[in-house]
């Protein structure tokens, strides 16, 4: 997201884990928010290419694998094991070693200062723990699809609402293990 800030462009699988990454692979924001801001600040913004994209990887139309979720973490350790993409673009991690680059969170605190980083001062910490996280959303997607199977992809507005409800009211809950992740990793 520095990337597109700065150069108003990124590339196309940085775009896919973007996309993944806010909808259902672990915010389980909807697609139009994302839509919105890649429309805003990408220099080859297109209106038909913008929200295809977004909705074959929100898994909302097109595509339906949504049991497979970019790993923030493993996907750059795969392609960019010394994490150079993230040192250009975040100078703040220039000096953090290799092997904490995708999970800067977990070095130990001596590294931290030696790379002159503080997780949670100088650097923010998880919005979400990846792991829970893309399991609550791969559930609730799966809620979702089971629910247009049963209905032969006839859903009415009325079972879009309920299902809706039975989402909002599980994340209510004070036992919701992602909730209380956040908050251990905000405290
Ligand atoms: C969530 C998301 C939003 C996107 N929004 C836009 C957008 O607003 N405008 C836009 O032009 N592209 C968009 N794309 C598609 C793609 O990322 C860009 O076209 C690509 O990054 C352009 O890079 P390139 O010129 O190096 O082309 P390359 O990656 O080398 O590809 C060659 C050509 O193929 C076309 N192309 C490649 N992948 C796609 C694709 N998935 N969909 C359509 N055309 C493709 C492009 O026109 C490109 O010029 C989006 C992709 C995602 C995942």
């Amino acid at each position: 997201m520095v990337q597109l800030r700065k150069w108003g462009w990124m590339h196309h699988l940085a775009r896919h884990c973007v996309a993944c990454f806010l909808t259902r692979g672990d915010l389980f924001v909807h697609w139009e928010k994302g839509r919105d801001v890649f429309e805003r600040l990408l220099i080859d913004s297109d209106w038909a290419i913008n929200n295809g994209n977004w909705l074959w990887l929100s898994c909302s139309s097109f595509f339906y694998q949504y049991n497979r979720i970019y790993s923030p973490i493993s996907f750059g350790k795969k392609y960019d094991p010394k994490g150079n993409y993230i040192r250009h673009f975040l100078p703040i991690l220039k000096d953090m070693p290799d092997e904490y680059i995708y999970e800067p969170w977990t070095a130990p605190l001596s590294i931290q200062t030696k790379a002159k980083c503080i997780i949670g001062r100088d650097y923010p910490k998880p919005v979400v723990p990846h792991d829970l996280a893309s399991k609550e959303c791969r559930r609730k997607m799966g809620e979702a699809y089971a629910l247009n199977q049963k209905l032969n992809r006839l859903v009415s507005e009325e079972d879009l609402r309920n299902l809706r409800r039975k989402l909002e009211e599980d994340e209510d809950q004070e036992s919701n293990p992602i909730r209380s992740q956040r908050q251990k990793l905000n405290g």
